[in-house]
């Protein structure tokens, strides 16, 4: 049996207790209990952006490499968005950078009412956002980003007495390439190429990249390609989806 004074937690519990999770045993709990509390609130510690509540970079990096997974297995349709406050630094320069924080945890918490609790939403860093939809049809993308650059343009901020700010939001989205395995980091660049675009373009507009689908049951996908080696991206990515269809000839169809 562990005895929790064999344990160096000191530093454990200053962090937590910084952190308002405060940590000390309960008196009703074992010490497993116990130890099993501080190791999940350093978990949560460790994933969540301390200034909005939203997932991290890191959570976000490891949700997005989990999904792309997903996406190859089940050939559901998922989508990326990138969103980017526009003209950020001015907010700071005239109004402060606790005006700036008010902004973000606004931005933040409006993303999140936007979206499905199976969806992701995370801090990129500064003032981007990303948020991670699995299942979302294709139809329902642009949509979806729509009613998230409308809501965060009509929030009203109070960053003083009598000081409310209003800010918009520049969007760049794209799908998973479904069952063609890709890369997190090539659809990151995708759904920032279109953030760029967005940006480059007016800001204040969405973008969404959306890859050709194509129909086809899991079953068939393992009929006609389950004797290849599809552990190689680079491969994969080089074949794209246009091979694919040439190859497999009347057996799929390209929807769009
Ligand atoms: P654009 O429309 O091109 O995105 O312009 P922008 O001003 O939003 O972009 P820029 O990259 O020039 O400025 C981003 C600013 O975000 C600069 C940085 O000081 C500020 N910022 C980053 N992190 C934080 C934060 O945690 N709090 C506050 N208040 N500001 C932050
Ligand atoms: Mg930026
Ligand atoms: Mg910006």
């Amino acid at each position: 049996m562990i005895d929790l004074h064999d344990l160096r937690l000191d530093d454990a519990r200053a962090l937590l207790a910084h952190d308002a999770y405060g940590s000390l045993p309960e008196a009703d709990e074992s010490r497993t209990q116990y130890l099993q509390r501080v190791i999940d609130q350093l978990c949560e510690l460790s994933l969540k952006d301390p200034l909005t509540g939203l997932a991290n970079r890191r959570h976000f990096r490891h949700v997005l490499g989990r999904e792309i997974d997903a996406v190859a297995r089940s050939g559901e349709s998922a989508l990326l968005l990138m969103m980017d406050i526009d003209h950020f630094k001015k907010v700071n320069d005239t109004y402060g950078h606790l005006a700036g924080d008010r902004v973000l945890q606004a931005v933040a918490k409006a993303l999140a009412s936007c979206l499905r609790p199976m969806d992701t939403v995370a801090r990129y860093g500064g003032e981007e956002f990303t948020a991670i939809l699995p299942n979302c049809p294709p139809s329902f993308g642009k949509i979806v980003a729509e009613r998230i650059r409308a809501t965060v343009g009509s929030l009203q901020v109070l960053v003083a007495p009598l000081v409310s700010l209003q800010v918009t939001i520049s969007i760049g989205g794209a799908f998973a390439p479904e069952w063609v395995r890709s890369t997190t980091a090539l659809w990151i660049d995708r759904a920032d190429t279109q953030l760029y675009r967005a940006k480059s373009e007016g800001r204040n507009r969405v973008y969404i990249d959306q890859q050709p689908e194509i129909a086809v049951s899991a079953e068939e996908r393992k009929m006609l390609f389950g004797h290849l080696s599809i552990g190689d991206p680079a491969w994969l990515e080089s074949v794209s989806t246009d091979a694919a269809v040439g190859a497999a000839d009347g057996a799929m169809k390209r929807v769009n």
